[in-house]
């Protein structure tokens, strides 16, 4: 709150109503991406949180979380996860469920990839209901690794509430817009 960065960050995310159906604001970080400033800001943020915190593994969620992640994994010195969409990984997987408006996903992570006693970042675009950052927290958490905290560029207070109340930390930048 009161940093400059974040007035830039939050410029640089443009909304798309009614995308990809009627009545959803897409906040679209493709801009973001394009604004070297803004994006840099972005990086600075989350490396100058987590540097110190132990963390051993930075997770991404597919397939926005790939945009943030690996730049934050190289400058706090931790290795990178991606957590997958079904069938994408080709290795021997874990997978968990979650429920969506229409039916449900899942997100898959190859076996081997955390270990127990990993102390874990899981970062995302994007927090709307915390449905995907918590299939994401078990997936971390069946493999044995303490998941530390959630990092979003785009989150909701109510829903940094929801986390809370169930024993859990999430981190974000900016509200939409
Ligand atoms: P949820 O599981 O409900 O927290 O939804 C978060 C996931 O859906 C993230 O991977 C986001 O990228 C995506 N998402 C949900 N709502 C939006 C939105 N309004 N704009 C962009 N992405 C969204």
């Amino acid at each position: 709150k009161g940093d400059p960065r974040l007035k830039a960050i939050s410029e640089a995310i443009r909304v798309i109503p009614n995308f990809p159906k009627p009545g959803i604001m897409f906040q679209d970080i493709t801009t973001l991406l394009l604004d070297h400033n803004a994006f840099k800001h972005t990086i600075d943020i989350f490396v100058d949180r987590y540097r110190d915190m132990d963390i051993s593994v930075v997770a991404g969620v597919e397939a926005r979380g790939f945009m943030f992640g690996p730049s934050i994994a190289l400058a706090i010195g931790a290795k990178f996860v991606p957590l997958r969409k079904p069938r994408k990984l080709p290795g021997e997987v874990i997978s968990e469920s979650y429920v969506l408006e229409y039916g449900t996903d899942s997100l898959e992570m190859h076996v081997g990839a955390v270990r127990p006693g990993d102390r874990a970042l899981i970062i995302d675009d994007l927090v709307a209901t915390g449905g995907t950052l918590f299939a994401a927290i078990n997936l971390l958490e069946r493999s044995g690794a303490e998941v530390t905290e959630c990092a979003c560029v785009i989150g909701l207070p109510i829903v940094k509430e929801r986390f809370r109340s169930n024993g859990k930390r999430l981190y974000f930048l900016v509200e939409p817009r």
